[in-house]
């Protein structure tokens, strides 16, 4: 009898307790901030539910008493619109009063206090980011409701607790009579907006809210999450499976999910780490463009990161390098905390490790694809092969692991080449790959500068992409072999002999040179013979290292005028017929002003020849006619 007497007085004491001021200063500076995305509330809740039923199912492990055989661990959300209730139910580990006093009224997370100063001096629209980075769990249900009640019974305890709040510096705490183990949540929705009407987007009654943010936010959870007879959540956690049993239809729809790109997946990436970090990883390499008409071009990479099948950042660019930003897909890592935020995960040394593993199962997926799928690879390559050159630029071609899976047109194959397939065709003698950048494809197959590597036998890359000249600038060498362009500085592709025949031709020509350069003076560094050139007269050479014409007239536009043109090399060819025609002008003193229309048609087909615009068409073009007419005299 007193013992009866005893617990009926309990149920209706009501205890108040302060909240630690680090809470409500929390609560204070959520409740009225300008966050728009409240509907992270339910992820919020739905976590906390799913890690309940996590702990039970690990403490029934070695207490059976706590679960049925055939009981089943779920979360459900109950809506009473009449009273705008929605909560969150979960048959999990619940918790005792002393629990709840513990876990609802204060913030043992470290990190607070930094982050509630920040929020204070943040501006309001970085307000948002923040309170979205920090994950404010079970307190963020104070941005939609003005009161929340959490009953609550532990697991293998009797009776249970009643805990409510309306964030008005303290919480309640009763006795309650709960049936079942586990924990309910119930937000007394706050009242719509003025001028949103009931049902619109932030009208958290409306089942059609609650599945669309289920679906974004926890679709992945491994306990169902039930609306009615509706379970929410797909449940399929492709990554946690063994990826022998994911089947391609499987993968076909949560890459669509994921990379919102209609199309198949290519590569697939599928792994699990246990050491030294553990964690899964399922990612997909696009097989083409992969970019829904729809979205800007990133700068940076994008996976969606989970810790424990919750997903916490949608949108994380830490786990890959930008050059690698085509990926697409997810990581899994249970030791990640669930509150990361962007600074703290980037500063976390998991981070780095995670993602070194990542680049490298990426890189090792993608030189399997280019072996054994080259169709494939080839139009992989044509969509984001300029993103891994990035990658090179940036120094992380260590090992040559991004070098070996560039493509690139050669002078010798009808396709595409690779740089160590190249090396395997480069003859005995020769240690230089030679290259020609700066002009596109079919320009650069035509240069006079490969005339003379053709008839020795000497393979050109054709680099015709922009951005291979950034590329190259920190690609000095190949597998040990120094990378050379063809219409830099010396060639030396002649014997001693030859050499020397050159010398001899050039002194004895060298008045005509001389007169050559005087007339270009404004234009050219020099004038000399060419051992380059086989057919064609003339050609331009620039210094050695030098970038381009085309990547210093890109230069100039971004720097402005202020650069000057670099001067460069005419190179004339020694045994052309032009060069008598050149010397009969030379020494008639009558014929002077041919001899200058001359030397600047020369320079300026030259300069035709390599894609570069000559400086003064209006004037080239009446020097032709010039010479079209005097022809036909
Ligand atoms: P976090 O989940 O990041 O720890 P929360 O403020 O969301 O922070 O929750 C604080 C703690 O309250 C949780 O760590 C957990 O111990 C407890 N908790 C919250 N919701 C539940 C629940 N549904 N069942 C059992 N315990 C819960």
């Amino acid at each position: 009898m007193t013992e009866l007497l005893e617990s009926a007085a309990m149920t209706t004491t009501t205890e108040t307790h302060a909240f630690q001021a680090e809470v409500q200063e929390l609560l204070g500076l959520m409740i009225h901030s300008l966050y728009t995305e409240k509907d992270i509330f339910l992820r919020e809740l739905i976590s906390n539910a799913s890690d309940a039923c996590d702990k039970l199912r690990i403490e029934a492990l070695t207490n059976d008493a706590l679960l049925g055989a055939d009981e089943q661990l779920a979360i459900r959300l109950e809506v009473d619109e009449a009273t705008r209730t929605l909560s969150v139910i979960d048959n999990g580990i619940g918790m005792s009063r002393e629990e709840m006093v513990e876990n609802l009224g204060t913030i043992a997370r470290s990190g607070t206090r930094a982050f509630l100063e920040q929020l204070k001096a943040a501006k309001s629209e970085q307000t948002a980011e923040l309170i979205g980075q920090f994950g404010v769990g079970f307190y963020s249900s104070f941005m939609v409701a003005d009161e929340v009640v959490v009953t609550s019974r532990r697991a293998g305890a009797e009776g249970g607790t009643r805990w409510a709040s309306k964030a008005d510096g303290s919480y309640t705490l009763e006795e309650a009579d709960v049936a079942e183990r586990g924990t309910r949540v119930t937000l007394h929705l706050k009242p719509m907006p003025e001028g949103d009407d009931a049902g619109s987007e932030q009208d958290f009654t409306q089942d059609w809210i609650l599945k669309s943010i289920v679906k974004r936010h926890s679709d992945f959870v491994e306990h169902p999450i039930q609306l009615g007879d509706d379970t929410l959540n797909s449940q399929k956690p492709l990554w946690s499976r063994p990826p022998a049993e994911v089947t391609e239809e499987e993968h076909a729809e949560f890459y669509r999910h994921v990379a919102h790109d209609m199309s198949e997946p290519g590569k697939i990436v599928h792994v699990r780490a246990e050491m030294p970090v553990e964690f899964t990883a399922l990612l997909y390499v696009p097989k083409s463009s992969g970019m829904p008409m729809f979205e800007e071009p990133r700068s940076t990479s994008s996976l969606m990161l989970y810790v424990k099948r919750v997903l916490i950042m949608p949108d994380c660019a830490d786990l890959l390098p930008v050059w690698l930003r085509f990926v697409r897909g997810v990581v899994d890592c249970p030791d990640l905390p669930l509150n990361v935020s962007r600074q703290t995960l980037q500063a976390n040394p998991l981070t780095q490790r995670i993602q070194k593993f990542l680049v490298k199962k990426v890189l090792t997926a993608l030189s399997e694809q280019l072996e054994q799928d080259r169709e494939g690879y080839e139009a992989f390559f044509a969509a984001h092969g300029r993103v891994l050159k990035e990658g090179i630029y940036q120094g992380a071609d260590d090992e040559e692991r991004l070098s070996k899976l560039c493509l690139f047109h050669s002078s010798a194959e009808d396709g595409l080449t690779t740089l160590p397939a190249y090396v395997e065709r480069m003859p005995e003698d020769q240690d230089t790959i030679w290259y020609i950048a700066g002009m596109d494809q079919a320009t650069a197959a035509a240069s006079p500068h490969l005339e003379a590597f053709r008839a020795k036998g000497r393979e050109v890359l054709l680099m015709s992409d922009p951005v291979d000249e950034w590329m190259l600038q920190r690609l000095p060498a190949f597998d040990g072999k120094t990378l050379k362009a063809v219409d830099q500085g010396e060639v030396d592709l002649e014997g001693e002999d030859e050499k020397e025949a050159l010398e001899v031709k050039q002194a004895s020509h060298k008045d005509l040179l001389e007169a050559l350069r005087a007339v270009l003076q404004d234009e050219v560094e020099a004038v000399r013979f060419s051992s380059r050139l086989k057919e064609s007269a003339a050609v331009l050479v620039s210094a050695e290292g030098q970038v381009s014409p085309a990547m210093e007239r890109v230069m100039r536009e971004v720097q402005g005028a202020g650069m000057p043109a670099t001067k460069r090399v005419l190179e004339l060819n020694p045994d052309h017929a032009i060069v008598q025609t050149l010397e009969d002008l030379h020494g008639d003193a009558s014929r002077a002003s041919e001899f200058e229309d001359s030397a600047r048609l020369l320079h300026g087909q030259a300069l035709i020849a390599e894609g570069s615009p000559v400086p003064n068409p209006a004037g080239f073009a009446k020097l032709v006619t010039r010479l079209l007419v005097g022809r036909k005299a």
